[in-house]
């Protein structure tokens, strides 16, 4: 056994060895299998790639610690952690009597009912989708307008005056006071609706219960929030929480009903289950992306790739139908509202431009690659400077005011440092070069503008499009490389901020500058050569975007739909393969590094490498808190109440010896906290038989009371209905995915990433209950990887 523990302790330190894991004797006691958590690891930890093990001494704690708890001083910040307060959903059909009892009542008609239903809500979802992206659009354009209208007055008429102070001042307030009351909404009223939201529906989507993140109060703020943060004209975009607000959507609609609002219709209450609303929230976010870039295939694409559990043709097809239909209702809305209805010219919320086509000579295929990797360095760097930066706030920036106090000043800094840029760089065009809003002359002579006050003054998604289709000559190699490291910072040190804001923006906007640089520079060195320096651009923006977030066949196909060049597709292909690899040798992607500092137990989409000598009976725990099938009110009343578990196995009879590893009993089913505590509610007892009548007792009953069950706390019983029984039996799953003791990490990896399963039994060869494992069993059995070094890092549970 010690060997055993030395050899886990070598693969887990991980110093120089480059592909390690886990070894695992299943002939040894079976306490060595499980293995007592890191004692203590820094923040530093993974990123050093230094990750200490347990000691010999410690495994003998195991049996007080069963859930791998972490130490009482955990280190804000660590990536190593999991955090016990996330729960999981259910993604795994209940079929329990009632529910075959309510499809023998239904029929087929029921079914077809279902499917019909099924459609109208992708409809809607993308008709509602598609007109909050309108009105977030409208309401930044309209105060935009006003705000660079008064800026540029101000500027122009201050120039000759000498009192450049004024405008600076003005820009200054417009940008605080619109961020401060976005960020005042976000602190105080709804903190899940901060950032993009991606992470948390990237999160959902993977089965993990995030509080509070599709509701309608959250879906209010999200879309104050992101209009607050562009008007305050801070590195963002509205791209991003465009995902969010279309998974808020597509939960509230599908649900027919609302618990903020309290409104329940009394319709769709058969979608009233996890895996149902998770195939709506999954079309939500397609429809979001649809709305957002005008890329229905890309927010089909997104879907799958940044998480879905699950899958199947029809899904695919409605995902589909809601992402066109939420592409056409925008296009529609917005081309009426630009005066031009029928036109259908506005795919999305962000636009491009019209890229005429993109010709590109095998020769430059080096030269994108080149570019992928520089994307995939810099948005490693990002990814970087940010989680340093996020762990500083989650250590020092706790108190909400400092929060919107920190928001504020990167508002004013923002302004600051746009202010600076136009004032010192002497960058003069001849107007009508640029086909910019708010032109501003400030030292420029008669008849031009400045170049950086025409990138400065408007929304961040038109200043992209100028990088992008800008003439040959537009600007000056110093004023872009310039505002390249000023953006490149600010967004950096912006997301993550107490407010709403998308990050695709500011990273396609630092990456269009950058790229643009690129274009100058071959313009300098090959004179005779061609070169477009939009072109560039857009590579640039790509591998940024890439570099950063790590995504590869969505933004692809994003990205082409946007720009509506298909034949420019490879090229964006290969830079972003290549950004990914690049800064996947250094780092994760920016959502994946926020959701491991948030210590949330998300399942990747393969299980950990060399893992198949770990089995179920070493990543199980025991012994298992069982119920008999018909079992007193009392014990369950007492148990709910003392232990924290949401899910229950049943079995024929109770273990007699619960602290040793001795079987529990024959497994029969498993039934969960919430199902049990709507039994006790509804005084389901055996004892009171007037209530066994279908009406009362149906499937309703437990579609009525989700998503939000009651805590045990709230359940009243007297001391006479504690003597009574329930008959668990028509409630629990009979036929929950079970496993058997000497089943391989992979496959319970599989089962619950495939299937998005919350528990799975273990058994022993008669069938006998002996453990359970559950996601955060799975989840802290994680692939460390570090300059292109790679092993796998067992995870603590964290209480907080
Ligand atoms: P979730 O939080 O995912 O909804 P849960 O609350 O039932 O599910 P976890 O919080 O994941 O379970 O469980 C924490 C630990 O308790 C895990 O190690 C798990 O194996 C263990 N556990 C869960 N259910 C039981 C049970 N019925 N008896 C004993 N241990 C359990």
């Amino acid at each position: 056994m010690a060997q055993l523990r030395r050899k886990v302790s070598e693969a887990l330190s991980m110093a120089e060895v480059p592909y390690e894991t886990i070894e695992h004797d299943e002939s040894d006691d079976k306490s060595a299998s499980v293995l007592k958590p890191v004692e203590e690891t820094s923040a530093e930890t993974q990123a050093d790639g230094t990750g200490s093990i347990n000691n010999e001494d410690d495994v003998t704690q195991e049996s007080e610690c069963r859930t791998h708890c972490a130490p009482e001083t955990v280190e804000v910040g660590n990536l190593n952690l999991l955090s016990s307060k996330f729960e999981s959903l259910d993604y795994d059909t209940c079929e329990n009597h009632l529910l075959l009892d309510e499809e023998r009542s239904k029929g087929y008609k029921f079914i077809m009912k279902k499917s019909f239903a099924r459609w109208i809500i992708f409809l809607l979802i993308g008709i509602f989708t598609a007109l909050i992206a309108c009105f977030i659009d409208i309401m930044i354009e309209v105060l935009s307008d006003l705000k660079y209208n008064c800026l540029q007055f101000y500027v122009d008429s201050c120039v000759w005056n000498y009192c450049l102070v004024t405008p600076y001042l003005l820009w200054m307030v417009l940008n605080i006071v619109p961020v401060v009351i976005g960020s005042l909404l976000v602190t105080y009223l709804e903190p899940v609706a901060a950032g993009s939201g991606i992470p948390q529906v990237k999160c959902y989507l993977n089965g993990v219960k995030i509080p509070r993140v599709v509701r309608i109060k959250t879906l209010l703020v999200k879309v104050f929030g992101v209009i607050s943060s562009v008007v305050g004209g801070l590195a963002v975009g509205k791209e991003g929480p465009m995902i969010h607000s279309g998974a808020v959507v597509a939960a509230g609609i599908s649900q027919g009903k609302s618990t903020t609002l309290k409104v329940d219709l009394r319709i769709l209450d058969y979608f009233r289950e996890d895996h149902e609303k998770r195939d709506f929230v999954s079309g939500g976010a397609a429809a979001g992306v649809a709305a957002a870039f005008g890329a229905p295939v890309g927010g089909v694409l997104f879907s799958l790739e940044e998480g879905t559990s699950f899958w199947n043709q029809g899904l695919t097809w409605r995902i589909f139908f809601a992402s066109m239909v939420s592409t056409f209702t925008l296009n529609s809305v917005l081309s009426t509202y630009h005066g031009r209805p029928g036109d259908l010219s506005y795919c999305g919320l962000l636009n491009f431009g019209k890229f005429e086509t993109i010709v590109y000579t095998f020769s430059e295929f080096f030269i994108f690659i080149l570019m992928g990797m520089t994307g995939g360095l810099l948005g490693a760097l990002f990814n970087h400077i940010n989680y340093k930066l996020t762990v500083f706030r989650l250590r020092y920036i706790q108190a909400r005011w400092l929060k919107v106090f920190e928001a504020a000043m990167v508002a004013a800094l923002t302004c600051t440092v746009g202010f600076t840029m136009i004032y010192v760089m002497d960058d003069c065009k001849p107007l009508g070069q640029d086909p910019t809003k708010f032109p501003v002359q400030m030292f420029c002579g008669d008849g031009q503008y400045n170049v950086l006050g025409a990138i400065w003054f408007q929304t961040p998604e038109a200043s992209v499009r100028s990088l992008f289709h800008d003439p040959p000559g537009s600007h000056k190699v110093l004023s872009v490389a310039v505002f390249f490291v000023g953006y490149f910072l600010l967004s950096c040190w912006t997301y993550g901020l107490s407010v709403s804001s998308g990050l695709f923006i500011p990273s396609l906007l630092t990456g269009a500058a950058w790229g643009r640089l690129v274009g100058m520079g071959l313009e300098i060195l090959l004179p005779g050569w061609k070169v477009d320096p939009g072109k560039y651009a857009l590579v640039g923006a790509a591998a940024q975007l890439g570099g950063v977030v790590r995504m590869t066949i969505s933004l692809t196909v994003i990205l082409i739909e946007a720009t509506g060049s298909i034949s420019f597709g490879l090229p964006l292909m290969i830079t972003l393969i290549m950004a990914k690899w690049v800064g996947d040798f250094f780092n994760e992607g920016i959502y994946d590094i926020h959701i491991q500092l948030a210590g949330v137990p998300l399942l990747p989409w393969e299980p950990p490498p060399l893992s198949n000598n770990i089995y179920a009976s070493g990543i199980m725990s025991h012994p298992v808190v069982t119920f008999n099938a018909v079992e007193n009110v009392g014990r369950i009343i007492d148990v709910l109440r003392s232990e924290t578990h949401n899910g229950f196995p049943i079995v024929d009879q109770q273990c007699e010896d619960a602290d040793s590893m001795k079987t529990c009993g024959t497994y029969r089913g498993i039934i969960l906290r919430s199902q049990l505590i709507v039994l006790l509610q509804n005084k389901i007892f055996n004892e009171s038989v007037e209530i066994w009548n279908p009406k009362q007792v149906s499937i309703k009953m437990f579609w009525k009371a989700y998503p939000r069950y009651q805590s045990i706390k709230d359940v009243s019983v007297t001391q006479e209905e504690r003597l009574f029984t329930i008959d668990l039996r028509p409630f629990m799953n009979p036929a929950s995915y079970t496993l058997l003791h000497s089943a391989s990490l992979p496959r319970v990896f599989r089962l619950f990433r495939g299937l998005g399963l919350r528990h799975l039994v273990i058994v022993n060869d008669s069938n006998e209950v002996i453990g359970i494992v559950t996601r955060k069993d799975v989840a802290r059995f994680r692939v460390w990887k570090h300059r292109g070094r790679m092993g796998m890092i067992e995870l603590m549970i964290s209480e907080k």
